[in-house]
């Protein structure tokens, strides 16, 4: 492992600073997936400037009716919060389906966003990867794939992004806020990962040494009855093959509201929008949510060995809606 220097960071604009006087340096969360980057040689800090000191560890409500997190709010933290398990229940659900216990009260809001790829190319130094050596190929489209993505994805990578946090955020249209030594900004999650295109190394439109400050979720009534549901290949510790956030208003048998989206399958979390057209003002059975995921998965283009992918959401899309249909006629 490289040396590098530590720092912890006082304030808000202290941190960016620090980041800003150092193109070597980067922040530390809770250091559960950077610091195993580290010792795999696949990030190469020259100082990590931590931030989980800052300031930014409450859960607020905002004037709006919606809730404010703060970036270095513990996985731990958010799920267990009253307010959010009772007003997005799909993302307390979401967080605990990730990682272990341990690891959630070490992990935040910020770095779980920000935790990279668990294609095995990409920590594997002696093979190509476009988003970690831009330029020398993809290892995965002809090798090992049965776990990367089959929506949005390029003929330059096909990875897919890990976290369930950010699938439950999807869906309730978060917005991740973020400091910069220019001032404050936001970004809707729906454009804070960008598309794959011949970049896969680029995986963000925050601006460079942007610290993200927190997470703001607007009211959505429709949140209050939401899921989380999570496929992996064992019950606990491990990573998804497939999920889906989603949440449905259903009133005299009627879809009013359906936000649906889904994990596991792209680079970024996946917002089904044409999904959730189709659920829309249509009758809440069986036959509405098996044609909403197929308006949904018609985009998909599966590699040989990750077609069970688009059965697997398909029947996962239409057993989460079932339930959150009884649920509503109860
Ligand atoms: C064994 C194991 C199993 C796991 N299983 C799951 C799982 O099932 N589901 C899941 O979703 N996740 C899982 N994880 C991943 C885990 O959730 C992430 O490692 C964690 O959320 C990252 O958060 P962190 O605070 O530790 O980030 P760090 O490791 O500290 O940082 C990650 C990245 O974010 C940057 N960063 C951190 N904070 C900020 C900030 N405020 N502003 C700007 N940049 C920042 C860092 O510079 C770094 O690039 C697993 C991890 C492990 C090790
Ligand atoms: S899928 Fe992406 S991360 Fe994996 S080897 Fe290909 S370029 Fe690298």
């Amino acid at each position: 492992m490289r040396e590098f220097g530590y720092q912890r960071a006082d304030d808000v604009s202290g941190a960016v600073a620090l980041l800003a006087a150092d193109p070597d340096a980067r922040f530390l969360g809770g250091g559960t997936n950077l610091v195993d980057l580290m010792k795999t040689g696949v990030e190469r800090p020259g100082r990590l400037v931590d931030v989980r000191e800052l300031p930014l560890d409450g859960i607020e409500p905002t004037s709006d009716g919606g809730l404010r997190i703060g970036a270095t709010v513990t996985n731990s933290d958010l799920a267990a919060h009253p307010e959010v398990r009772r007003r997005y229940p799909a993302l307390t659900q979401a967080v605990l389906a990730g990682a272990s216990g341990q690891l959630r009260n070490m992990a935040t809001v910020g770095g779980n966003l920000l935790q990279r790829t668990r294609c095995g190319y990409f920590t594997d130094l002696s093979k190509p990867c476009n988003k970690r050596a831009p330029g020398s190929g993809c290892s995965a489209i002809k090798g090992e794939h049965h776990n990367h993505a089959v929506l949005g994805a390029s003929d330059h990578c096909v990875a897919v992004h890990p976290s369930d946090m950010g699938v439950a955020l999807a869906a309730f249209d978060a917005v991740v806020d973020y400091e910069t030594l220019d001032g404050p900004g936001e970004l809707p999650l729906a454009d804070f990962y960008l598309p794959v295109g011949d970049t896969p190394h680029r995986e963000t439109a925050l601006p460079p040494g942007a610290l993200i400050t927190g997470v703001t979720l607007p009211p959505a009534a429709v949140a209050a009855r939401s899921r989380y549901r999570k496929v992996r290949e064992r019950a606990s510790y491990a990573f998804a093959i497939g999920s889906v956030a989603a949440a449905l208003d259903v009133e005299d048998g009627v879809v009013r509201e359906a936000r649906l989206a889904f994990g596991a399958v792209a680079s970024r979390p996946w917002r089904a929008r044409a999904a959730e057209a189709v659920l829309t003002g249509a009758s809440a059975d069986g036959e509405t949510f098996a044609a909403a995921a197929d308006a949904e998965l018609a985009a998909a283009r599966p590699l040989p060995d990750n077609g069970y992918k688009v059965t697997l959401m398909r029947n996962l899309v239409v057993a989460v809606l079932t339930e959150l249909a009884e649920e509503a006629a109860r």
